[in-house]
C-alpha cells in the first residue's frame, strides 16, 4: 500500500500540467499588462487627467439623482490616488458599484459609476514621458 502512495497516478501528471500552464499564462499575461502612470476621470463632458505618482483624494461633483439627497458641497464621488493605485473611497450613488469595486492601476482599468456619470480609467503615458 505505501509503495502506491508514492507513485504518481497518470492523473497526477496530466493536473500538474494544467497546473503549471494556468501559472505559466496568469505569469505572463502579468507580464504583458502594462502599469498605467496616469488616470483619466469624466465627470459628465469634463476630462481631468491626474498623475499615479502623486497620492491624492479628489472631490467629484458628478450627476446627482433626483432620489438622492444632495450634499452641501455638491461633491457626489471621493477619488483617492494612493500609491499608485486608484478606488473609489465613497460615493452617494444607490448602487455603490463604483466603491466597490477593487482598485485599479493597469492600463485600460475602469471604475465606472454609472448614476453620476463618472468614469475613472487608468490610462499609460509612456510616450510622452519619453519626450519630456
Ligand atoms: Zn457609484
Amino acid at each position: 500500500m505505501q509503495d502506491k502512495k508514492l507513485i504518481f497516478k497518470k492523473g497526477d501528471y496530466i493536473f500538474a500540467m494544467v497546473v503549471v500552464s494556468v501559472v505559466l499564462v496568469l505569469f505572463l499575461t502579468q507580464l504583458n499588462a502594462k502599469q498605467g502612470n496616469q488616470v483619466r476621470v469624466t465627470v459628465g463632458k469634463q476630462t481631468e487627467t491626474y498623475s499615479l505618482t502623486e497620492n491624492r483624494r479628489i472631490s467629484l461633483r458628478g450627476k446627482m439623482d433626483s432620489q438622492e439627497q444632495a450634499s452641501s458641497d455638491g461633491v457626489t464621488n471621493v477619488l483617492v490616488i494612493e500609491d499608485g493605485q486608484v478606488y473609489m473611497e465613497s460615493a452617494s450613488c444607490p448602487d455603490q458599484v463604483c466603491v466597490k469595486h477593487k482598485p485599479i492601476y493597469q492600463d485600460g482599468e475602469m471604475i465606472i459609476c454609472l448614476p453620476h456619470q463618472v468614469y475613472v480609467e487608468v490610462d499609460n503615458d509612456i510616450e510622452n514621458d519619453i519626450d519630456n
